[in-house]
């Protein structure tokens, strides 16, 4: 994977630790994770991000389906041990008709019980467009999850660039406001890494569909805008736009030139 980044002008990627329907993950094969930690510092690569499984909930109403989350969250971290000091990124997930409350409650629960104060993976929360009865679609909710936890040192947060859109934060007319919210609710310093996308539909809409930069309604001035902001630039960037890989490629550069 790390090759294939280097190929087309990244130097971090995204990674799903598993099927991302769920399942079981692969075996681990140390000799293959050695070889990435001298690739990527040879290669000067900024952290990387893996992906939970979509069907990880923490705050689900089925005991079977939270007993799982918990296997697969303790299962990848301890994976990720092997390539240290990098991200792990899950959707909070859905409270399925419990309400809000309840489910952050189950999420901080979940994350009170994994996370261990000797890892050095830190466990990022993804901002959510708020549909269906998703819980992290408003900065408010991230900053209430990690208030509950012990260990708030090993968390952080992902910014998905079309789900904030989708839940109502102004990223094309208000970005400096939109930043000036996210420090006063959760503070700047928890903002991690940026999944960089395009969005298919409105703003405020609730609806997540990614976009090609520049495809969609938040459009290419706004995410060059976005990526150049000193709240961000710094950060990983991760593209969940849906392209192949020439069409990474151009994004990256496109993003990189304007
Ligand atoms: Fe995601
Ligand atoms: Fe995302
Ligand atoms: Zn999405």
């Amino acid at each position: 994977m790390g090759k294939e980044a280097l190929s087309i002008g990244a130097d971090t990627f995204q990674f799903f630790t598993r099927n991302p329907q769920g399942g079981k993950a692969k075996d681990l094969d140390a000799t293959d994770m050695q070889k990435y930690r001298e690739f990527a510092q040879q290669h000067n690569f900024a952290k990387i991000v893996a992906h939970a499984p979509y069907t990880l909930n923490p705050c689900s109403d089925n005991p079977a389906t939270r007993e799982f989350a918990e296997m697969a969250f303790t299962d990848d971290l301890k994976r990720m041990e092997f390539v240290p000091n990098n991200y792990y990124n899950f959707h909070p997930g859905s409270h399925v008709g419990q309400g809000t409350e309840k489910g952050i409650a189950l999420i901080a629960d979940l994350l009170n019980r994994v996370l261990k104060p000797e890892q050095t993976t830190v466990v990022l929360l993804e901002t959510m467009s708020g549909k269906g009865s998703e819980v992290g679609c408003s900065f408010a909710e991230l900053a209430q999850i990690i208030s509950a936890l012990k260990l708030p040192e090993k968390v952080g947060v992902c910014l998905d660039t079309c789900h904030v859109f989708a839940a109502g934060y102004d990223i094309v007319n208000d970005l400096d406001g939109v930043f000036t919210q996210f420090d006063k609710t959760i503070g700047l310093k928890r903002l991690k890494a940026v999944h960089l996308n395009d969005s298919l539909m409105p703003f405020n809409s609730h609806k997540d569909r990614h976009a090609k930069i520049g495809e969609g309604q938040i459009g290419l001035k706004a995410l060059a805008a976005f990526v150049k902001h000193p709240a961000v630039s710094d950060l990983p960037f991760i593209l969940e736009t849906p392209n192949d890989l020439s069409g990474y490629a151009a994004e990256i550069l496109l993003m990189r030139q304007s």
